[in-house]
């Protein structure tokens, strides 16, 4: 038997202390691999003082057996050096034989340098994965928007995989199970910091909802013409409990805040519906939403990239079809039910 044993989430924690929605996610590969391969499923959480227990009790009804808290002062913020750290020493202590975690620009920042530490490897952008033969990992990864999709298994332990955002839904879970916690404290004296956090400013997402948690997204490009008619997707967004999201090119004009990019420079999502309006539809747009559960087009341009990526598409105006569809929204009391 392999000296590497169990399955591991690395949940992350919202501003709030609460487990982030693409954490809950991963639970749903992480059980279904333990059952499989009759290992257990282990959630680890990097903290310093704050209260966990919330995230903790959520990790045990969705399905974690057990929960490890990885607790030292240097980890009350996001630190490259102390989180690789903390991360590779608990893996070298422990021997996990899968490491699970999500996709965002932390774990994107520290997991490469955990699995070069560890000696495992890590496979990104995963999404779907499951046993092959030997029982290893098969890990299907997207790249260039879904274009191609690659198979990919890790040679070496502990097999590393970074999924995307909403690749899987969040588990049923199993009521009022609770896992036990072990604390685990690092030693993190060597650890430099060469970075000094100065300031944490929570961003606003205009429109009903964030971004990423959202299950409707109202994004503009340049179509739009100018800033001022945003007000017409904000409406949009109001009238159907939607995000507001953007193209670069109206994100460079000043127009929208960088926070609500979508794109290969901005946020990835992965809504259940897309409203793309007046987006020509390049690939750097798209990889940030291709894997939208449904898109819906506006571009008066026919000919435009993004109807090949739409499910369904209007030619025209948007400056004319979205105060249209807003008024019928609100006149006739429609709510979607995505
Ligand atoms: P345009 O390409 O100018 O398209 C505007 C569209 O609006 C056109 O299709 C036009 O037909 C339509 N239109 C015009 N008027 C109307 C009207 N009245 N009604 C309806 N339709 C109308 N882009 C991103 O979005 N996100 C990224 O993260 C990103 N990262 C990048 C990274 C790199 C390294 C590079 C090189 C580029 C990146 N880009 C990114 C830029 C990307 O290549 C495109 O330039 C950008 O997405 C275009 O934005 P747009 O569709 O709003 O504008």
């Amino acid at each position: 038997m392999s000296e590497f044993q169990g399955i591991w989430v690395v949940a992350e924690l919202t501003a709030e202390g609460q487990l982030s929605e693409t954490s809950q996610e991963l639970l749903t590969p992480a059980c279904r691999l333990g059952d499989k391969l009759g290992q257990t499923v282990t959630g680890v959480i990097l903290a310093a003082n704050q209260d966990t227990t919330a995230a903790e009790a959520l990790l045990g009804q969705l399905g974690a057996s057990q929960v490890i808290r990885v607790t030292h002062d240097q980890l009350a913020e996001y630190h490259v050096e102390a989180y690789t750290a903390a991360l590779s020493t608990l893996i070298t202590a422990k021997k996990p034989n899968i490491v699970l975690a999500g996709f965002s620009t932390t774990t994107m920042d520290y997991l490469p340098r955990v699995a070069v530490r560890s000696g495992g490897g890590l496979i990104s952008n995963a999404i779907d994965l499951d046993l092959n033969p030997e029982g290893k990992v098969e890990v299907t990864r997207s790249c260039y928007a879904e274009g191609l999709l690659s198979s990919v298994s890790a040679t070496v332990f502990p097999q590393m995989v970074v999924i995307k955002k909403k690749a899987f839904p969040k588990p049923i879970g199993n009521g009022a199970h609770q896992a036990p916690t072990e604390n685990f404290q690092p030693d993190l004296s060597s650890v430099r910091a060469g970075v000094t956090v100065l300031n944490v400013q929570q961003t606003e997402s205009k429109g009903a909802k964030k971004l990423e948690e959202a299950d409707i997204i109202v994004s503009g490009g340049r179509g739009l013409k100018e800033a001022g008619n945003f007000h017409l997707l904000e409406s949009l967004a109001e009238a159907l409990g939607a995000a507001v999201g953007a193209s670069r090119a109206v994100v460079d004009a000043g127009w929208r805040p960088h926070s609500e990019q979508v794109g290969q420079t901005g946020k990835t999502v992965s809504p259940k519906l897309y409203f793309a309006l007046g987006i020509s539809g390049a690939i750097q747009h798209l990889v940030g939403m291709n894997t939208s559960q449904m898109i819906i087009a506006i571009n008066r341009d026919e000919n435009a990239p993004i109807f090949k990526s739409a499910d369904f598409g209007i030619v025209g105006d948007v400056l004319t079809i979205v105060p249209e569809l807003t008024k019928t929204i609100r006149d006739k009391n429609l709510s979607l039910h995505v």
